[in-house]
């Protein structure tokens, strides 16, 4: 007998009829067997939706509140799904996150994982039920209070569940048929990936591709959890994610896994920065006190005339404001001339293992790129992923022309079955 851990996220539970469809899914793998813990997101755009009805009452809502607030999405979701299964003659329990276990550390809207202490969920399966699991909700034993996960939270429960209790895999139920070479909204030829390790996938994520969190895979990858995602509206077979691709027949390994491409970052540049040690240093150390994540950094060769140079570095936008204003607050002090904000960027990131036994990636990237006539503004790279900023409004035309160059076309148009990628 397996145990499988299903997760379903909002686009699989939009509505009554996609509660009953993915309910009768859930019968099926029960009765073929297996024991099966269901982890659910919110109906559709429920989180949204609550969220943006806490705006309206109050700009800046209360931590504890909000999670209050929309760990009720989570909560109808499983009720209802508990049902469904129950009038298809199977026994079902619904559990919030902190009953199911899920423990957490303090902070609300980010809190993360301490403990998994899932009891009541192992005595629901002994007993032969399904048990069905808010997803994105977590517990505080010090303040004995709700917490949330970040936005996108139910992968990481489904990956912790089954992390805690040994599952055989843990499957990623969404709105197209697994991992693609490209988000297949913006390339309809993108190809569906049958298999890709845990640190492509990583990098993907890390990049922007939105079918996996990024800190479900990161547990995934820590606890040797394998991840299967697939669509919730078919049978097709979907994309395993690997923790190694050992045993794999490694001559046929790609050498590209896939591209991702990100339009929530902005650029800072830093104008004009004495070329002297230590200024990175004290930057970098006021940008770390806006708790921002940095992404790519980069340094001009200072200008001999002047001994200055120019620091440029690409961060979330959300975080953009608080970063400018702390370091206008440090100008003097620091000796720069001037900052300058861009949020009209989008960063494409092409991943594969393979590239770190073949040469000329880069050049085939940016031939591409030139030959579509789409301007590099920056350039990173890591032993696996190469990184480029262009104008946010070429950063599709940027990915199609990419994937094409790279000969990941594929001959059928990939089907989306709807939802926003989630
Ligand atoms: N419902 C939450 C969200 O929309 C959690 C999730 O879907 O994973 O962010
Ligand atoms: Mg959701």
């Amino acid at each position: 007998m397996s145990l499988i851990v299903q997760k379903y996220g909002g686009s699989s539970v939009a509505d009554a009829e996609s509660i009953k469809r993915v309910a009768k899914r859930i019968v099926e793998t029960r009765k073929a067997g297996n024991e099966v813990v269901v982890v659910v997101s919110a109906m559709g755009d429920t989180t949204d939706e609550l969220m943006d009805l806490a705006n309206e009452v109050v700009p800046q809502p209360d931590g504890r509140e909000l999670d209050m607030l929309l760990t009720a999405g989570e909560r109808i979701a499983m009720a209802l799904l508990a049902m469904a299964i129950k009038s298809l003659g199977l026994d079902a329990r619904s559990y919030t996150g902190s009953q199911a276990g899920m423990i957490t550390d303090a902070r609300h809207g980010s809190a993360r994982i301490v403990d998994v202490t899932p009891d009541r969920v192992r005595a629901a399966l002994d007993d032969g039920a399904v048990a069905i699991v808010a997803g994105f909700q977590g517990f505080n034993r010090g303040t004995g209070d709700i917490t949330t996960l970040g936005r996108g939270g139910s992968d990481t429960t489904a990956v912790a569940l089954a992390a805690a209790l040994g599952a055989d895999v843990c499957e990623i139920y969404t709105d197209v048929d697994g991992i693609f070479t490209a988000d297949p909204r913006v390339v309809p030829a993108a190809r569906k990936i049958d298999r890709i390790s845990s640190e492509e996938m990583l990098e993907l994520a890390a990049a922007g591709a939105k079918v996996l969190y990024i800190r479900a895979v990161e547990y995934a990858r820590r606890h040797g959890v394998t991840l299967h995602v697939r669509s919730s509206f078919n049978n097709h077979e979907g994309t395993l994610v690997l923790n190694s691709l050992d045993g794999e027949n490694t001559v046929e390994e790609p050498l590209i896994a896939g591209i991702a491409a990100d339009l929530s970052e902005a650029k800072i540049t830093v104008v004009g920065v004495p070329d002297i040690p230590g200024k990175a240093a004290q930057i970098f150390t006021i940008v770390a006190g806006a708790n921002a994540n940095i992404d790519m950094i980069v340094q001009n060769v200072s200008a001999a005339s002047t001994g200055r140079t120019d620091i440029s570095f690409t961060l979330p936008k959300a975080d953009g404001a608080a970063v400018l204003a702390i370091l206008e607050a440090e100008k003097a002090n620091v000796g720069f001339d001037a900052l300058e904000y861009d949020d009209q960027i989008g960063k494409l990131a092409l991943v594969g293992a393979g590239m770190r036994t073949n040469a000329g990636v880069s050049a085939k990237l940016f031939t591409a790129l030139f030959e579509a006539g789409i301007n590099i503004e920056m350039i990173s790279t890591s032993e696996i992923r190469i990184s480029v900023v262009t104008r946010a409004d070429t950063i599709n035309e940027a990915v199609r022309v990419v994937h094409h160059a790279f000969g990941l076309d594929a001959e059928t148009e990939a089907v989306v079955h709807g939802g926003t990628g989630r």
